[in-house]
């Protein structure tokens, strides 16, 4: 397993200053992850450079869907539906730790008021999801009895239940996608830095931009950065980075429109649910999902517009309330409250939308590529569904700027630790659980959250035996995970790595601040904290986990 740490953050630093490449991406979510695999790939020489951590922004915060997104239907969007369900077939292929074909499962009830739509309705829609999906399809769409929907949800209520529809999308991990995406293109070259921010751009005489100015958000650093090609990938920031130095965004036809969506994650043994569910809202025309995940259950979306700082929504008081109520009223014998939820997140998403469109629940999740007269590709919409081919469009425009033609290959390359199939990796986990003497649920958490990769983890644990310990109770986390993100994922922080590689402070909630301590005293190790630098680690998570995770605020 190739290294990918702070020393590689520090290669990449001085390849910036010292090289021209042909392309620039700005923004470290999904988005700029599946662009600068797909440059690289390509055999373009690519910089990436994320201002804060790796999917700090939506790409950590979404409900973690690999879909095509029955909904979008509704919206006669037969194409966008298409194409997001043809990549999740691709990413079943190059992705298979982080692409679990899962059940999810709609209620119906007599009394039509409790059901999203009428049930031929809902039928009919997801007779056309298959069909759009066709030979591809994770599985058919069928109707389930009362008491097969009520052996799936044991608390759902039971009043008036006729039986269910289920259908098949997949599962995935937002964060871990996106830093086994960036991995892939760090090994096909691309030089890659967290903590970089754009500040403004290097421009020629006739104003057109050649790169740009970066901060080094950990020393304070000035770099410049030249580039024949820049791809503004910054998501819900997509507008500042066009209006960077006072360039005006008023002649875009489109406008960016961030839509907030807030989520909880609650404990697996106080909503039991062997499927996805989708529950109607009570208060519109839309659903939440619930979906079992990585021992826990995440409840969401809202969709709401949103106006304010985007650097840290937050999930509010009355919009919990407004999905517990939800959630109550289908799962009567849960009776929910919030000292249940774990943590609460929030997200935004990047919609890009005519100025006269109503509310953002209509906005297409389309992407959108926008060239500037400075020759600033942005692009941004779209889903994580479709990074990757979102990113290939993206490139495909920049190679015309470069005068190549070199084909995209991304559908046939593995993002990192994408080499073994589902089936593969399941056999390993009860293979090394018997070898290694390591309990099934860790060793199932291993292989499906680093894939192929496992085997650093496996290493790290024979050659300290103290590694294998459980970080949380009750969770399959190791610590050997933590040296692994620090050595192998460019983690540079406690936050880092207790946020966005393991998801502790999402599934954990205030137990993560509990083992903070012991996580930053053996990350200390790998990235040579002195007992100052500890603390101050400490300080710098237990904020982070305050504005953006806290439940009950
Ligand atoms: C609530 C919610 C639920 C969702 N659920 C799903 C789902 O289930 N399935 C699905 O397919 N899609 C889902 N989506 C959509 C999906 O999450 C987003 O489309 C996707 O994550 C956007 O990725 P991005 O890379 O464009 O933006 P981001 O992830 O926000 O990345 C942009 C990055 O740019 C960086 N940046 C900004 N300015 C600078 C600068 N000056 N210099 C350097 N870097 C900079 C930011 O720090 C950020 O990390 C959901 C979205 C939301 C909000």
């Amino acid at each position: 397993m190739n290294e990918f740490s702070w020393r590689s953050r520090l290669d990449s630093l001085e390849r910036f200053k010292r090289e021209v490449f042909d392309v620039l991406i700005i923004g470290g979510g999904i988005t700029g992850a599946g662009l600068a695999l797909d440059a690289a790939a390509r055999g373009l020489k690519t910089a990436l450079v994320e201002k804060r951590d790796f999917a700090a922004g939506t790409s950590s915060r979404s409900t973690k869907l690999i879909h095509g997104g029955l909904r979008y239907l509704e919206q006669f969007d037969f194409a966008l539906v298409r194409e997001a369900l043809l990549e999740g077939s691709v990413l079943a292929r190059i992705a298979p730790h982080q692409t679990e074909a899962f059940p999810f499962v709609i209620p119906i009830y007599a009394d039509r008021r409790r059901n999203y739509d009428h049930p031929l309705i809902m039928r009919a829609g997801l007779f056309l999801y298959d069909l759009l999906a066709g030979r591809q399809n994770f599985a058919k769409h069928r109707r389930l009895s009362r008491e097969e929907a009520l052996n799936l949800a044991p608390q759902l209520d039971p009043n008036g239940l006729k039986g269910a529809f289920v259908y098949y999308d997949a599962l995935t991990n937002d964060s871990r996608l996106v830093i086994e995406i960036i991995k892939a293109a760090n090994q096909q070259g691309a030089a890659i830095a967290n903590y970089a921010k754009v500040e403004s751009y290097l421009r020629d005489a006739n104003g057109k931009i050649t790169g740009a100015r970066l901060l080094n958000e950990l020393s304070g650093e000035r770099i410049e950065l030249r580039a024949r090609v820049t791809i503004n990938a910054t998501g819900v920031w997509m507008e500042e980075m066009i209006r960077l130095e006072g360039n005006s965004a008023e002649g875009l036809k489109k406008k960016l429109r961030p839509a907030k969506g807030i989520h909880l994650t609650i404990a697996a043994n106080r909503l039991r649910v062997d499927a996805a569910w989708l529950i109607p809202s009570l208060t519109g025309h839309r659903f939440y999902f619930v979906v079992p995940w990585e021992d826990r259950v995440n409840i969401g979306t809202t969709d709401t517009d949103y106006e304010g700082g985007k650097d840290f929504p937050q999930a509010e008081s009355d919009e919990v309330a407004e999905i517990l109520n939800a959630i109550n009223s289908y799962f009567p014998e849960a009776n929910l409250d919030t000292s249940d939820v774990i943590s609460a997140w929030a997200g935004l998403r990047p919609l890009i939308s005519d100025a006269n469109a109503k509310d953002t629940t209509k906005v297409s999740r389309k992407e959108e590529m926008i060239e500037t007269a400075d020759g600033l590709i942005s692009i941004a919409g779209g889903k994580l569904t479709t990074y990757r081919a979102m990113a290939e469009h993206g490139i495909d425009l920049a190679l015309k700027r470069l005068g190549s033609a070199a084909k995209a290959t991304t559908k046939d390359i593995p993002i990192s630790g994408g080499e073994m199939s589902r089936v593969e990796l399941q056999q390993t986990a009860r293979q090394i659980a018997a070898h290694y003497n390591l309990p099934n649920a860790v060793t199932r958490h291993l292989v499906f959250s680093y894939g192929s990769n496992f085997d650093a983890l496996v290493r790290l644990m024979l050659d300290d035996e103290r590694l294998r310990e459980p970080l949380v109770a009750g969770l399959p986390h190791v610590k050997a995970e933590l040296i692994y993100a620090a050595r192998h994922e460019m983690a540079v922080s406690l936050t880092d790595a207790l946020t966005r590689r393991t998801r502790l402070a999402m599934l954990a909630g205030s137990a993560s601040l509990e083992i903070a301590p012991v996580a930053a005293e053996l990350m200390a190790d790998e990235l040579g904290w002195d007992a100052a630098e500890r603390a101050r680690q400490l300080d710098l998570f237990a904020a982070e986990f305050a504005r953006e995770y806290q439940a009950n605020r």
